[in-house]
């Protein structure tokens, strides 16, 4: 981050928002354990995890190790992962890819056909040019923008799922796959704590969510969700859950500003410019973290109308689309287990 004018949500809120909310519903209980958490810096955020038994320093291990292994695999920012490999090699050759790369790469170029391109795993050179959230931060030149645009094609990118590998086609094209690995980590930390024998959790990337188990009363979880236009903690609504994850993406997560202007790091492929689709923010919820995530960039970028069709396209999950005129947008499961906060200024669409 470095720079005066680069900004990320706030590494304390980002867990604590709906951390918090959690644990406050949590303790209500008088039967509940105390809840241990272990929160550590990795894929670019802050990783908390909360065991409320079975909270033992093996387990917490073995899942912080694991979340570091999907970052050494899938980080496009840092040199020798498999994405830096892949990306090296753009216009070369074929580069093998481990399960985890192959999985994630393969979902989100199923998603990039789903939304015409919206999101695009080919979005790297985009990413890289604008270089939001890091010191190199800028608003590129038009030229820069059309040059960074030509190279993003999710239909060049070759899978070959017998031998494990991509080839990208075309030399300057560069994968990032900041839209879903985190969520993609959020599913493989919840996996190793369940079959470590933990029975009750709450998973938070830099606001990725995954719970799971049963509270002692059998209540559901209760995370919050952040008001878009409010940094300050206020929270847009509260959702019930049993089990699985919960994503949010908005604009105001991590941006660059100048001129009085902010630049977000959701980037439309389409225009080369930060997405500015008429959304405030977009949450899922699904038993897949790497859907909900990559499901809430891609809908994000797609706009309300579009959006709302690419969810009903997903009757597993539930969504909450934020629009500019403050009107929350209920689809699915969410229509259901999503509770407006009445104090804000939302209304509830149809
Ligand atoms: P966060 O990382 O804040 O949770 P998101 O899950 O919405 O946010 O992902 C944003 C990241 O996805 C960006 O930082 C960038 O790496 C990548 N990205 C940005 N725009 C696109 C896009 N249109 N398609 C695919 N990936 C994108
Ligand atoms: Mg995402």
């Amino acid at each position: 981050m470095g720079m005066a004018t680069s900004y990320s949500r706030s590494p304390l809120y980002s867990f604590l928002a709906p951390a918090l909310l959690a644990s406050i519903f949590a303790l209500s209980s008088c039967a509940a354990p105390e809840p241990v958490s272990r929160t550590e810096f990795s894929l670019g955020t802050t990783c908390r995890i909360t065991l409320y038994e079975k909270a033992e320093k093996k387990l917490f291990d073995a899942a912080f190790a694991r979340i570091r292994e999907i970052e050494e695999r899938m980080s496009a920012n840092r040199e020798g992962t498999e994405i830096a490999r892949l990306n090296d090699a753009a216009g070369i050759e074929a580069v093998s890819l481990s399960a985890d790369t192959f999985l994630v790469l393969s979902t989100a170029i199923d998603i990039a056909e789903k939304s015409k391109g919206a999101l695009d795993p080919s979005v790297g050179p985009l990413v890289k040019l604008w270089g939001i959230g890091t010191d190199a931060a800028r608003v590129p030149e038009a030229a820069e923008r059309e040059a960074a645009m030509e190279l993003i094609d999710y239909r060049r990118i070759l899978l070959d799922p017998e031998r494990s590998s991509a080839f990208l086609l075309d030399p300057g094209m560069r994968v990032d796959l900041g839209a879903m690995a985190k969520g993609y980590a959020a599913d493989e930390t919840a996996r190793i704590l369940k079959e470590g024998g933990a029975k009750r959790g709450l998973i938070d990337l830099g606001g990725n969510i995954y719970v799971f188990g049963k509270k002692p009363e059998g209540k559901p979880w209760r995370i919050g969700i952040q008001d878009p236009q409010d940094s300050r903690g206020a929270y847009l609504g509260i959702v019930n859950m049993e089990g699985g994850s919960l994503v949010t993406s908005g604009g105001y997560e991590r941006f660059y500003e100048e001129g009085g202007k902010r630049y977000h790091h959701i980037l439309d492929p389409a225009s080369g410019m930060p997405a500015e689709s008429g959304l405030l923010s977009v949450t899922v919820v699904s038993q897949s973290s790497m859907l909900a995530d990559c499901l809430s960039t891609t809908i994000f970028v797609l706009g309300p109308e579009r959006g709302m069709d690419l969810a009903k396209a997903f009757p597993e999950e539930g969504f909450a689309l934020v629009d500019a005129d403050q009107r929350v947008h209920l689809v699915g499961k969410l229509a259901r287990d999503f509770e407006l906060r009445s104090e804000g200024p939302y209304n509830l669409g149809q």
